[in-house]
């Protein structure tokens, strides 16, 4: 008997993975019903701490949700739900990206607040576990990564709609050497997963009054997958008459965005999963950095929001966890509302939030012991949400 080649085993390889790909497209061919929050007697809320400095930033959330929804609460209609065990260390134990019993108390929500997770990284000295975001996404089929950016002085309201399931991170933990000298990675695109993400970018634009949409790609040299991106752009549009779209290339896109004058024109942007990440992260710095920023996960039964940033070891080795920026959890949390549907309270929230955070700035978070803490910070905006000329003030900003 002889021994497989290192070709024969690479080509077997992938033959499991178009196999499962396949079935994959089949599977998320199959139409599927948005869950609709407005008919829930009772929506709960489960809030995941997270690692580092997550567990700091989802207290102060967590404590500007509950006075929000004070009456929410008292009345049952709404549950705010501490998960725990998401932890690194139990990750580690149970050598599990998603402990069962998390995902069991994950899946008796209908929306999840989440505070960031470390995954570890070769050469940190801990085991190497798959991302608990992407288990989570792929749990819940979390296949939008919704990602606003706003600078009002600027000119600037981008929102982004990143696709999140897909392109080189879905198989990126199924790569392989096919000889020592000899490295594979896959990217996927899929017609039903772009389609998806890109109607929804679309559908967007269209709630909101907004009058463009982006399409980011890199179809003139990737051309089979960013190509079908782009192809499966073209037919939504026709969609959506109303809405103005065009096609950008990755490299000059981001150029773009540090061009004062040319960025202002962006509205709704959609972009694959890699360009995606990388690009809403230039985007966030452009506003005040990765603190600033808050994400939703969607898929249509479930979702999970977050910072856009990672658990910032860093700052809490160095004894500067408690000055961590909750703005971005407290972001994220405006869009849950709004995804459930409490516009009002979501407004309320993201109006407190901007004068805390742009407007009158009476606390500024610098990350170090030279700035306030989070919970200065979380004090503030309680003060702003309770103060019954909140819209007034936040109107008397606009134009300025
Ligand atoms: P990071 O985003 O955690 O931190 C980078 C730097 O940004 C920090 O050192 C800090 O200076 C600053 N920063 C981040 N959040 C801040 C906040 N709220 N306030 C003030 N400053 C803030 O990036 P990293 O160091 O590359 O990642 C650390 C860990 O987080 C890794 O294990 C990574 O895998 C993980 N991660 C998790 C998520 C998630 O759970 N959604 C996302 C990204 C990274």
């Amino acid at each position: 008997m002889h021994s497989e080649s290192p070709y024969d085993a690479a080509v077997n390889n992938i033959r499991k993975l178009l196999a499962e790909q396949v079935e994959r497209v089949e599977r998320i061919s199959k139409p599927v019903e948005w869950i609709d929050y407005s008919k829930l007697d009772r929506l709960v809320v489960g809030v995941i701490g997270g690692d580092g400095i997550g567990p700091i930033i989802a207290r102060e959330t967590s404590r500007v949700l509950e006075t929000l929804l004070n009456e929410e609460i008292r009345s049952g209609r709404v549950e705010i739900r501490q998960i725990e065990g998401l932890t690194i260390e139990n990750r580690i134990k149970q050598m599990k990206p998603l402990p069962d019993e998390v995902l069991k108390k994950i899946q008796k929500c209908h929306v999840l607040l989440k505070g960031p997770t470390t995954t570890p990284e070769e050469g940190s000295g801990m085991p190497n576990i798959e991302s608990a975001n992407i288990a989570i996404r792929r749990a819940f089929d979390l296949f939008a990564n919704v990602r606003p950016v706003r600078v009002p002085s600027e000119g600037i309201d981008w929102v982004f709609f990143r696709e999140n399931t897909e392109g080189e991170y879905m198989l990126g933990s199924r790569g392989m050497m096919v000889t020592p000298d000899l490295a594979l990675d896959f990217k996927v695109i899929t017609r039903p997963g772009a389609e998806r993400i890109i109607r929804l970018a679309f559908e967007h634009a269209r709630r909101t009054g907004r009058k463009k949409v982006t399409v980011v790609t890199k179809a003139n040299v990737v051309k089979t997958t960013d190509g079908l991106f782009l192809e499966t752009a073209k037919k939504v549009a026709g969609d959506f008459p109303e809405i103005r779209w065009d096609g950008w290339y990755i490299d000059v896109f981001t150029a773009k965005l540090i061009d004062p004058k040319r960025r202002r024109e962006f509205e709704v942007v959609v972009l694959p999963n890699l360009y995606g990440d990388i690009v809403t992260d230039e985007a966030a710095e452009l506003q005040g950095g990765v603190g600033t920023a808050g994400s939703a996960n969607l898929g249509a039964r479930f979702g999970m929001f977050e910072a856009i940033h990672g658990s910032a070891p860093r700052m809490i080795t160095e004894g500067r966890g408690a000055y961590a920026d909750p703005l971005s959890l407290m972001r994220a949390a405006v869009m849950m509302l709004e995804h459930v549907g409490m516009i009002e309270q979501s407004r309320r929230l993201a109006m407190a939030l901007d004068i805390c955070a742009i407007y009158d700035r009476r606390v500024v978070i610098t990350g170090r012991q030279d700035g306030a803490t989070a919970s200065q910070f979380g004090d503030q905006v309680m003060a702003a949400m309770s103060d019954p000329g909140l819209a007034a003030r936040w109107n008397s900003y606009q134009g300025k």
